[in-house]
């Protein structure tokens, strides 16, 4: 067990994560090759997915960061807060959005027409889970690692409350063991 003060059941190991990740960037180099994009990678859950994904393409590609808030504990606000904005400029270039998790949608929605308005060339989309229930989104989601039921999960970047987003493989978080 990674840590005994939490509930943890794995459901996807680090191996399959890797798998999955090459797949997705063994697509993403052969898209791209001849014009190489811009990585934004969502801060903080996508930021250990971003770097698997970078390192397992074979592109010149450039990497930005933007930080949101939309969450806190275990349940959705449902309102955003921009904290970090992009710095690169990224008018007429391809980009690529990397997401940890899409849940109801609402944060992916709203970072995709906010640097909709930057006018890149093209936006693409991958997130590493997507809680499949949940969403109506007007837009398709381009690369989609696992999609999930909806319990909470953490590991591999994603949190609760700061915490296990060193995990190595990603776990549904349960409640305390001891109660
Ligand atoms: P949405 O706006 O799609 O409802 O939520 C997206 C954000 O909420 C994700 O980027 C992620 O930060 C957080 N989130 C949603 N579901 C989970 C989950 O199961 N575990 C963790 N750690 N974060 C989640
Ligand atoms: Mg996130």
């Amino acid at each position: 067990m990674p840590s005994n003060k939490y509930s943890l059941k794995e459901i996807f190991t680090e191996k399959q994560i890797l798998d999955r990740v090459k797949k997705i960037a063994f697509d993403i180099s052969n898209k791209y090759f001849d014009d190489p994009p811009i990585f934004i990678s969502i801060l903080k859950g996508s930021f250990i997915f971003a770097a698997d994904l970078i390192r397992a393409t074979n592109l010149d590609s450039e990497i930005d960061f933007i930080e949101v808030a939309s969450y806190s504990g275990t349940s959705s606000k449902g309102s955003i807060t921009l904290k970090k904005d992009i710095s690169i400029n990224i008018k007429n270039r391809n980009i690529i959005i990397v997401e940890d998790i899409i849940d109801t949608g609402i944060t992916i929605k709203f970072l995709k027409e906010k640097l909709e308005k930057l006018e890149p060339k093209s936006i693409a989309i991958v997130t590493l889970l997507m809680k499949t229930q949940v969403q109506n989104l007007d837009f398709k989601i381009d690369w989609v690692g696992f999609e999930i039921t909806p319990e909470f999960v953490v590991g591999y970047g994603l949190d609760f409350d700061q915490k296990l987003r060193n995990l190595r493989g990603i776990y549904i978080l349960g409640g305390n063991e001891s109660e």
